[in-house]
């Protein structure tokens, strides 16, 4: 894992977990890589002995240029994984399959019963959100932010399906939805909370939350409260990193009860906040 700070990162611990689990002689590190040496340390990664890598901020970019990337990765503007094929540096962004995969686990079928979207944010992941929900067919994805330009921005990288949205319109677009996504950090320990009224929200409608400190954030209580499925970001993070462990080792590795229980703990111990 290679990032800039990269110390609050929980992949070692989940890669760690399969990297024992499935018995391989291998090793996931944090590297924490300044961004003027970013260059030089990608372009020796094999000769450093590793197989591949995730990247965090800031290089998400950067690592998308030196790289040759996959569909994904080009449409979202931003590599997170790494691997070599026959000596060539490839790239994906596997938070497009966290977020779809996680909704997939926790709420099957929940494509067929979004219709149209609420996406909330429109910075980094949002970007992931945004794709991830087009693969998977969604026909309008309306995009609500603090600064409007962030959402028409979305709307020029992805067309049409993305309708930029202020917040003022949210009761009638939630009415529609059968699918809200958190991608604001609003909600998340720290920041200010994410207060959003869900009654206007059809009954089969899902709720999912990027934010995963805490586990349950007071948007997915809500929406709880309200008898909607969910599906919270801890799902996201741990469904996300299948691709790479695989890409790197061959193994599909699987996110089970017991892999979720123990990053639950070291989030329990790391802040002290969970129940
Ligand atoms: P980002 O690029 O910095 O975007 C942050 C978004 O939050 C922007 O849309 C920003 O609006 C909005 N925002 C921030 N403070 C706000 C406020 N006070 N009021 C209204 N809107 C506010 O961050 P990101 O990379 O997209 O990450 C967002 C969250 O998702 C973080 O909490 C991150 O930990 C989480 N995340 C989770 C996973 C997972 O696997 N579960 C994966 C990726 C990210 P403006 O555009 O107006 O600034």
């Amino acid at each position: 894992m290679i990032g800039w700070p990269v110390k609050h990162s929980r992949s070692p611990l989940i890669h760690g977990h399969w990297i024992e689990q499935y018995q391989l002689d291998a090793e996931y590190r944090r590297e924490e890589i300044a961004p003027e040496a970013f260059g030089d340390f990608i372009s020796h990664l094999s000769e450093r002995g590793y197989t591949g890598a995730n990247i965090t901020i800031p290089h998400k970019e950067i690592a998308l240029a030196m790289s040759e990337p996959d569909d994904r990765a080009r449409a979202v503007g931003a590599a997170n994984t790494l691997w070599f094929e026959g000596g060539r540096l490839l790239s994906t962004n596997t938070d497009v399959e966290g977020f779809t995969a996680n909704l997939d686990a926790a709420v099957p079928g929940w494509e067929k019963r979004a219709g149209e979207a609420v996406v909330l944010g429109a910075g980094g992941s949002a970007r992931a959100i945004v794709y991830g929900l087009i693969e998977r067919g969604i026909g309008r994805i309306n995009v609500v932010n603090r600064t409007l330009e962030r959402s028409r921005a979305l709307q020029a990288r992805f067309g049409e399906v993305v309708q930029p949205a202020n917040e003022s319109a949210l009761p009638h677009l939630l009415a529609r939805a059968g699918l809200l996504v958190n991608t604001t950090s609003l909600g998340m320990t720290g920041q200010p909370p994410l207060t959003i009224d869900l009654d206007p929200m059809p009954g089969h409608a899902v709720v999912t939350d990027l934010v995963y400190v805490p586990l349950e954030t007071p948007l997915l209580a809500a929406a709880r409260r309200r008898g909607l499925a969910t599906a919270d970001g801890l799902g996201m993070l741990l469904y996300q990193a299948v691709r790479g462990f695989q890409l790197w080792f061959g193994v599909r590795p699987e996110v089970t009860p017991h892999l979720r229980a123990l990053i639950e703990a070291d989030l329990a111990t790391k802040t002290g906040l969970m129940k």
